[in-house]
C-alpha cells in the first residue's frame, strides 16, 4: 500500500513538472526584508513579499519581540481554554477590536484557520452562503466544512450578488463572503455596494481583509475604512498577522461580541489548536499601537505604489490599473512571464511569474508588491531592471528613449 502510494506520488510529481506547474522554493539565507540574500550568496531586492509595511524585520518590531520573549516566554503548550490564555492574548484581541471598530475579536494560529473555523459553528442547512467566485482558498475550504447552501456570484458582480440574495430568500441567515482585496489583481471588493445589498436583503457580510488590514484606507483600517463602512454591525472581518502586520503568523476574526464569544465555544481550529505564541501576540500589540499613532507607514507605501505604477506605465509596460501595492505587470504568456521573472532575478530584482492555474489562462503576469520599506532608489533600480529585461524580451508597448 505505502509503496503504491509512493509510485503514485512520484507519477503525480512528474505530471506537475511536465505541465510546467512545479513550484520551486528559492532558499533565502537572510531575514525577510527589502534586501534578501539567496542561497548562492546573491543579494536581491525583494519585490514579491506581503511585507507591505516593512515590519517583518523592522528594528522596533524585533525590539518588541525580544522584550516579549523575556516577559511572556516562548510557547504556551496549551489551547486557549486550558491554560493558553495570557492577559496579552486578551489585550491584543481587545486592541484589534478597537482598531477595526468592532466589539470583540478572536485570535487563531493563522487566517487560514480563522476562515476554516468561522462557518461551521454558526451556519447550518437552513442558511445560505453567497460567495465571490474568486475568494481565497481558505474561505472556500471553510465554507465546505458547513452544511449551508452555497451560492456563487461572478467576481465583484453586484447584479449577480443581488440575484443570489433573492434566490436565497428562504434561508434563515444569508452570509455574503468576499475577499476585501483580491490578491492576483490587487482589486477591491465594492464593499459599500455589498453592504447596501446586505442591508436590503438582511444579510451578514464577512470580508477577508488579509491584503488590506494595516494599510488600506486612510488610517490603515482596511477595506471597510476605504468604503466607509467601518463599525457596521453587519460586518465581520477576518484577517492575518502574517502579511502587513509583522508577517510572522496568526489570524483573527472581528465582529459583534456574541458571535465572537460563540466562536470561542465552538470553533474547532480555536478549540483544538495551540494558542498563538506570546512572542507574536505581544509584538502584534506593539504593531497595532504603532499603526494607531500614525499613518506614516501606510502613507509611504501608498506613495511607493503610486510612484512604481507611474514609472512602469511611462516605460510602456501593461500595468493592471488600480492603487493597491499589488501591481500586476501583464504579459499574458506563461512562458514569457516565467522567463522574465528569471531574468529579473538575474538582474537582482526578486519577482515571481504567475500563470494558470493561479491566474486564468492567457492572463500570465509578474505580480510586483511594494513595501513601505522600499526607497526611491530601490524602486528606480527595479524599474530600470524591468526596462532592460523588457526591451530584451520585446514586451514594451513602445520604445524607451
Ligand atoms: C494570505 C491569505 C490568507 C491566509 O492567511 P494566513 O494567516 O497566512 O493563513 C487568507 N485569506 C487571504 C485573502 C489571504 O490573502
Amino acid at each position: 500500500m505505502s509503496l503504491r502510494l509512493r509510485e503514485w506520488a512520484a507519477a503525480q510529481l512528474e505530471e506537475i513538472q511536465a505541465a510546467g506547474l512545479y513550484k520551486n522554493e528559492y532558499l533565502v539565507e537572510s531575514p525577510q526584508g527589502v534586501e534578501i540574500t539567496l542561497q548562492d550568496g546573491r543579494k536581491v531586492l525583494n519585490f514579491c513579499a506581503n511585507n507591505y509595511l516593512g515590519l517583518a524585520s523592522h528594528p522596533r518590531v524585533l525590539q518588541a519581540a525580544y522584550k516579549a520573549l523575556d516577559r511572556w516566554g516562548y510557547g504556551m503548550a496549551s489551547v486557549r481554554f486550558i491554560c493558553g490564555t495570557q492577559s496579552a492574548h486578551k489585550e491584543l484581541e481587545a486592541q484589534i477590536a478597537r482598531f477595526l471598530h468592532c466589539e470583540d475579536s478572536i485570535l487563531y494560529a493563522a487566517c487560514f484557520d480563522a476562515n476554516g473555523g468561522f462557518f461551521e459553528p454558526l451556519l447550518g442547512s437552513d442558511d445560505a452562503i453567497i460567495s465571490d467566485e474568486l475568494n481565497h482558498a481558505s474561505l472556500i475550504d471553510g465554507i465546505r466544512l458547513c452544511k449551508a447552501r452555497r451560492f456563487i456570484y461572478k467576481h465583484a458582480d453586484m447584479q449577480e450578488l443581488e440575484k443570489r440574495l433573492q434566490e436565497a430568500a428562504s434561508a434563515r441567515f444569508r452570509v455574503i463572503v468576499t475577499d476585501g482585496v483580491f490578491s492576483m489583481d490587487g482589486d477591491y471588493a465594492p464593499l459599500n455596494e455589498i453592504m447596501r445589498l446586505a442591508r436590503q436583503y438582511d444579510a451578514i457580510v464577512i470580508v477577508d481583509d488579509s491584503h488590506a488590514t494595516g494599510f488600506v484606507g486612510r488610517t490603515g483600517r482596511g477595506t471597510p475604512e476605504k468604503f466607509g463602512c467601518l463599525g457596521d454591525e453587519r460586518l465581520i472581518i477576518t484577517s492575518t498577522l502574517g502579511k502587513a502586520l509583522g508577517g510572522a503568523m496568526g489570524g483573527f476574526i472581528a465582529g459583534l461580541a456574541p458571535i465572537i464569544a460563540l466562536l470561542r465555544q465552538r470553533s474547532r481550529p480555536y478549540l483544538f489548536s495551540n494558542s498563538l505564541s506570546p512572542v507574536i501576540v505581544a509584538t502584534a500589540m506593539e504593531i497595532f499601537s504603532w499603526l494607531s499613532e500614525t499613518s506614516e507607514l501606510r502613507d509611504r507605501l501608498e506613495a511607493n505604489a503610486r510612484y512604481f505604477r507611474s514609472r512602469m506605465i511611462e516605460a510602456g509596460f501593461d500595468v493592471k490599473p488600480g492603487d493597491h501595492p499589488i501591481v500586476p505587470i501583464m504579459l499574458y504568456d506563461a512562458v514569457l512571464a516565467h522567463r522574465m521573472a528569471e531574468a529579473l532575478i538575474q538582474e537582482g530584482i526578486y519577482v515571481v511569474g504567475f500563470s494558470y492555474p493561479v491566474v486564468p489562462k492567457g492572463q500570465a503576469r509578474i505580480r510586483v508588491q511594494l513595501s513601505a520599506a522600499h526607497t526611491k532608489e530601490h524602486i528606480d533600480a527595479a524599474v530600470e531592471a524591468f526596462i532592460r529585461v523588457g526591451q530584451k524580451l520585446g514586451v514594451l508597448k513602445r520604445a524607451v528613449a
